[in-house]
């Protein structure tokens, strides 16, 4: 990437939550990451967006311990991650992930997915880990599913379960990797509200999707990626409406 390219120069707003500095990703002889500098301020909500195996997922997985990278730095509110227990520790303690195929335990009730985190991780007492879980259950909607299985639900239901989940453990940022594309056009309302009032309490958010309504409706800052790299970054109406290069036109062209 050029040193004059819109990424190059965009700074964010206020205290970093994230500062990714030069990384670099390898799958063999695969460059997956290809330098990639961004920082992600407290409180941002920044959407990644790009075309399939442009390094999305890859990326905010090298944010929460899931990914080694052999070159560059990623800190998180100051600690820079190293690979070791106490930086996965933090992380865990920091972090929340929603993935797009929600990644439920089958065989536990919606209840029993929202306390076990703080039951066993937490060594929260049984009582007041339900209470906490019931709490997120009602303010996404689904309390009255929590004596049920996974397997019972919609797509949309099981994907608040994951993000009731996360957020029993307070996390101060939270990481969605496509979490409304595994799901059926009329269940992606109900998780994008979701998401939107999550955005409206103040937490950072790293959203990899392609709903761009909820880009524009949220989005502190869009990010385009392809090929491993950050080719453009800037507000939504910047990115979105008004893209600096052309790949981002191209691939906008074909989402919008
Ligand atoms: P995106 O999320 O933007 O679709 P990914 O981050 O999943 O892209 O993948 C980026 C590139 O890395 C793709 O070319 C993909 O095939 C490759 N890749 C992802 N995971 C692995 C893996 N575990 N081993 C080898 N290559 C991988
Ligand atoms: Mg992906």
């Amino acid at each position: 990437m050029s040193q004059s390219s819109p990424a190059a120069v965009s700074a964010a707003p206020s205290r970093p939550a994230i500062r990714i500095d030069g990384l670099n990703k390898w799958y063999g002889a695969h460059h997956v990451l290809r330098d990639v500098s961004l920082t992600i301020a407290e409180k941002e909500i920044m959407v990644v967006c790009g075309p399939s195996g442009s390094g999305k997922s890859t990326l905010i997985r090298c944010l929460n311990h899931l990914e080694e990278y052999q070159e560059g730095n990623v800190s998180v509110f100051g600690h820079e991650l190293q690979r070791d227990k106490q930086t996965e520790k933090f992380i865990h303690q920091t972090m929340g992930m929603v993935f797009q195929n929600f990644n439920l335990f089958p065989h536990l009730t919606v209840l029993e997915n929202c306390t076990l985190g703080l039951t066993w991780l937490r060594k929260k007492p049984e009582a007041e880990a339900r209470d906490i879980a019931m709490t997120l259950l009602e303010r996404v909607g689904i309390a009255q599913l929590a004596s049920r299985f996974p397997g019972q639900l919609s797509g949309g239901q099981q994907q608040r379960v994951a993000i009731s989940r996360s957020l029993a453990m307070e996390p101060k940022i939270m990481l969605f990797d496509e979490p409304t594309s595994a799901l059926d056009p009329e269940m992606v309302k109900e998780v994008l509200d979701v998401m939107v009032n999550l955005a409206q309490t103040g937490m950072t958010m790293v959203c990899v999707t392609h709903e761009m309504q909820f880009a524009r409706q949220v989005a502190d800052r869009v990010v385009f990626m392809e090929d491993g790299e950050i080719v453009e970054v800037g507000p939504p109406e910047q990115v979105l409406l008004n893209p600096q290069w052309d790949r981002t036109k191209v691939f906008l062209d074909h989402i919008l």
